[in-house]
């Protein structure tokens, strides 16, 4: 593995480029954004704000929702600031952790918003979640494509053509996607969810009339409807951090506010808060690509000079293996399945180029704190 000089991303993201330098996609792209003009940006975000601003009163734009302090940034911006009548369009969680809850309904007490929310189908969804592991290692792909998807079809089916995503994931922070843009429309295919044939999930269980709830609206569909999808991160200066601290300000609570979980694994307490057997799934790109959370978020937090890049190593090498035992158990109590049958599951994707075996531990061997 070879690691970023800047941050501690290593080259095993997926989609992530270093340069002649060392140096990663996202660091560079960070670097690009010091240039921005980002008053002349909030001024397009205005304009843009215009062009979809009714006046008979109904929805201007529909804004995707965890729950969450990004979710709260973006209802400030577009309820407080720009004056926006916008309609929220969420995915509901298969667990909720209190806190999650708390900050969920806090975003409507606060911001004042009509919410839609889908709850996807929980008998197919525990044998989905569990086949995706199996297969796929990516256990929740059931719940992100459908988080991808419902936005859309609810855009296309009330005839909202604006909606609001937050951060472009790829752009930010390393993948496939690397150009600096607004519009979302590409995000479906910017391959965090794995694109596989229809066939590839079909049996018994889960059959085509399950999977209504996965399938994106046609390029006809959304033409049709002029849906104009766009990432809030460039208009604004994004930064996690900075929006979790500001929208504290409006009733956002992180975990440290309540003591409801302290997590292993985790450099951070306020981000993906809402669920705890979701975050297997982000572990999981421990074992397939060597890295997970901590060296995600000790990257940006390096990027942003929060903390130098020695203290992210060691951050990273505390805490990047960890998988937290309450997440695993929610997830396992879900699924209905055993820890014993979890492990066996994760055992064909530890990656042997990264990991070899040692005393029956799978041990990183070019871990960034053993670099030179
Ligand atoms: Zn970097």
């Amino acid at each position: 593995m070879k690691y970023c000089k800047k941050c501690v991303m290593p080259d095993t993201r997926p989609g992530i480029q270093f340069d002649s330098e060392g140096v990663c996609s996202a660091c560079r792209h960070h670097e690009e954004k010091a240039k921005v003009d980002w008053d002349k940006r909030w001024k397009e975000l205005e304009d843009l704000a215009d062009r979809y601003r009714r006046k008979d009163g109904y929805y201007d734009c529909i804004v995707t929702v965890s729950g969450g302090k990004d979710s709260h940034y973006q209802l400030y911006i577009f309820k407080e600031k720009l004056k926006m009548n916008p309609l929220l369009v969420n995915v509901f969680n298969f667990s909720w952790t209190d806190i999650g809850w708390m900050n969920y309904n806090n975003m409507s007490d606060v911001f004042g918003a009509d919410t839609i929310s889908l709850h996807l189908n929980r008998k197919l969804a525990r044998k989905f979640l569990w086949k995706a592991l199996v297969k796929m290692g990516s256990p929740t792909w059931y719940w992100d494509r459908a988080v991808y998807a419902f936005p859309l079809r609810m855009g296309i089916n009330f005839k909202i053509p604006l909606i609001i995503y937050g951060e472009n994931v790829p752009y930010e922070y390393g993948g496939f996607q690397t150009e600096e843009t607004y519009s979302a429309m590409n995000q479906i295919s910017n391959d965090v969810v794995k694109e596989v044939a229809w066939d590839y999930w079909l049996d018994d269980d889960i059959q085509m009339k399950d999977l209504n709830t996965c399938i994106y609206p046609t390029k006809e569909e959304i033409a049709s409807a002029k849906l104009e999808p766009i990432y809030l991160s460039y208009f604004v200066n994004w930064e996690g951090h900075k929006n979790m601290e500001l929208m504290k300000k409006y009733g956002f609570k992180s975990l440290d506010d309540t003591k409801e979980w302290k997590r292993a694994g985790y450099i951070e307490d306020y981000d993906q808060i809402d669920t705890k057997g979701y975050l297997v799934h982000p572990w999981l790109k421990y074992p397939k690509f060597g890295h997970a959370r901590a060296t995600d978020v000790g990257s940006i937090w390096v990027r942003n000079g929060r903390i130098t890049r020695e203290e992210a190593v060691k951050l990273v090498k505390e805490n990047d293996y960890k998988l937290d035992p309450e997440a695993l158990k929610d997830f396992l109590d879900f699924v209905g399945h055993t820890e014993e049958e979890f492990w066996k599951a994760v055992e064909p994707f530890w990656n042997k180029d990264l990991f070899e075996k040692v005393n029956g531990k799978w041990i990183l061997k070019d871990p960034i704190w053993k670099q030179k």
